[in-house]
């Protein structure tokens, strides 16, 4: 099925289910460089697809087992977010060497592959999400050019429709916990969630637009928005 093949997994925690999906970019000049780095034993890094800019998909680790992809990671409470999610790395060079759109036959075959995935997985659109929102102080992928609501359209994640009036900040954190998110830095929390879900503007300030949307989402992380 695929030329490449990572040593970079171990195994998964007994008895517990694969509910998560990571998305992330990998951030690197080319897809060569990338696949190399990630089944390059010394990197310690490695995901279960890769998929390139023309749609080709490669599968470096089985699913079985627990790929390292999101590091030190946070959400909806649970820590060990490799133990049980499935991770996904898209070819594009990042914000480090030249971020650019993901391509449609990317994003084509980035469907195909997690609407397979979901249906062989109890994966909730809640759990549908990027590098970012789990570990929103280190990490930006797959970033603000994401199309997120193609793929809440698609069954895959979700997406704010309209937003919750009210006014002032509240419990902003306590929102941002709603949905799944980690506090530390509230700051970067807020910019992560903003490059998920409101991508027109990141600048971590929770205007009335961030905020009705992140209520939308508060309101029940297992609606599907
Ligand atoms: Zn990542």
């Amino acid at each position: 099925m695929s030329l490449y093949r990572s040593p970079n997994f171990g195994p998964r925690p007994a008895d517990t289910p694969i509910d998560m999906l990571v998305i992330h970019y990998t951030g690197m000049p080319t897809a060569e460089a990338a696949l190399a780095r990630l089944c390059d034993p010394a990197a310690q890094v490695g995901a279960h697809y890769v998929i390139d800019e023309d749609g080709a998909v490669h599968a470096l680790i089985d699913e079985a087992m627990r790929a390292w992809h999101a590091g030190e990671a946070f959400w909806r409470g649970e820590t060990d977010v490799n133990g049980r999610s499935v991770g996904i790395e898209l070819v594009n060079p990042g914000h480090e060497f030249g971020y650019r759109p993901f391509p449609e036959a990317q994003m084509a075959a980035l469907i195909a592959l997690c609407r397979d995935i979901v249906a062989r997985h109890p994966i909730p659109p809640a759990n549908v999400v990027g590098h970012s929102d789990v570990a929103p102080r280190r990490k930006s992928d797959p970033g603000e050019l994401f199309d997120w609501p193609r793929l809440a359209a698609a069954g895959l994640g979700r997406w704010p429709v309209g937003t919750a009036a009210g006014r002032g900040e509240g419990d902003a954190a306590g929102l941002l916990a709603a949905v799944g998110y980690e506090t530390v830095d509230l700051q970067k929390t807020v910019m992560a969630f903003q490059r998920h879900f409101r991508p027109a503007l990141i600048d971590g300030i929770l205007d009335g637009e961030t905020l009705g949307r992140l209520r939308m989402l508060a309101g029940d992380p297992d609606d599907k928005g």
